[in-house]
């Protein structure tokens, strides 16, 4: 029997949602212009990850009716062959977002080469420019993942406004972004971060903690406040006890444990990773609207 209380907070089945109504929004601007939204992704090398990733993207586009331009390079692939190929897709008129599969191979400036992609193309919402609006408060394109944890708040109405939001995990592509995002819904927030000194203090004294280390089991039920909302962007792939020699994915979050006293949780698979597809996909249809003037 299980010991649960916390409610789930499926992303899952609001991604599915998502993916329903861009279809119909996409079926509906197809009737008055004459071509449907492009997306390019683009891989380098062979990471199984990405590879998975990549080919749930592209299978998401072809179900909604968005046409793929990606292209998948081998390891060896030098700066210059990826750097033109993105320069050909910022010229492209049928292609309206350009997303960067990372991590690179060491040899590219991953940094350098998202730089290049057109801002008003920049799905994934890690160019510089994108990066100064969320700063700015601004309109523009967000990153994936923190505006998948948005979606979910919104959609749950887990309200932020004056809240304590702890977000463990500073990276430019989820902690940062996501922090301003917060704080854009007026959230007290913290950041925690590997030099953070006791973590589960500062995460007991939070109303909402969204784990984005990357580290399996990370927070576990003593480090979370009874009733407290808790969102698992982690995503580890671990040795599977059950099966030698394969593997499955968890979060950073025990999800066993915290499940029995949070409010609402995320589950991992099944949580924030659905709602990162579905946010590029959105994106992607932004992109497509505000290019064809609709
Ligand atoms: P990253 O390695 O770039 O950053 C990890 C962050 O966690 C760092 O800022 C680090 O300071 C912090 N950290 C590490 N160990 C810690 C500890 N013990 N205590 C507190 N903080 C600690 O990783 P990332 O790209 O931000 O990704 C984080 C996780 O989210 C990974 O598991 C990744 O696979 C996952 N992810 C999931 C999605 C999704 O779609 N759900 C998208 C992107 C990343």
């Amino acid at each position: 029997m299980s010991d649960r209380i916390a409610n789930i907070l499926d992303g899952k089945a609001l991604a599915k949602k998502i993916k329903l109504s861009l279809k119909d929004r996409i079926e509906s601007i197809q009737s008055q212009v004459n071509r449907p939204p492009g997306l390019a992704v683009l891989m380098v090398g062979d990471n199984p990850a990405s590879k998975v990733y990549v080919r749930n993207k592209e299978k998401s586009c072809g179900k909604l009716g968005i046409n793929s331009y990606g292209r998948h390079f081998p390891s060896q692939t030098s700066f210059e062959e990826v750097k033109n190929a993105i320069l050909e897709l910022n010229q492209n008129p049928e292609v309206d977002g350009i997303l960067v599969q990372l991590p690179l191979p060491e040899h590219l400036d991953s940094v350098a080469l998202l730089n290049l992609i057109h801002p008003d193309k920049d799905v994934d919402g890690l160019h510089p420019l994108n990066l100064g609006r969320l700063v700015r408060g601004e309109e523009g394109l967000r990153s994936c993942t923190p505006a998948g944890v948005m979606r979910v708040l919104e959609e749950y109405e887990i309200e932020c406004s004056g809240k304590n939001v702890v977000v463990v995990g500073r990276s430019i592509l989820v902690g940062k972004p996501l922090a301003l995002m917060l704080l854009a819904k007026n959230a007290t927030l913290t950041i925690a971060h590997s030099r953070t000194q006791n973590l589960a203090g500062v995460t007991r004294e939070a109303d909402i903690v969204v784990a984005a280390a990357g580290k399996p089991n990370l927070i576990s039920k003593e480090m979370i406040k009874v009733g407290a909302t808790v969102i698992d962007v982690g995503i580890n792939r671990i040795p599977n006890p059950e099966e030698e020699g394969k593997f499955r994915l968890v979060g950073d979050v025990d999800f066993e444990s915290v499940a029995q006293s949070a409010g609402y949780i995320t589950p991992v698979p099944g949580g924030i990773g659905p709602m990162t597809v579905a946010m590029l996909l959105e994106n992607t249809v932004l992109s497509y609207q505000r290019r064809m003037g609709i």
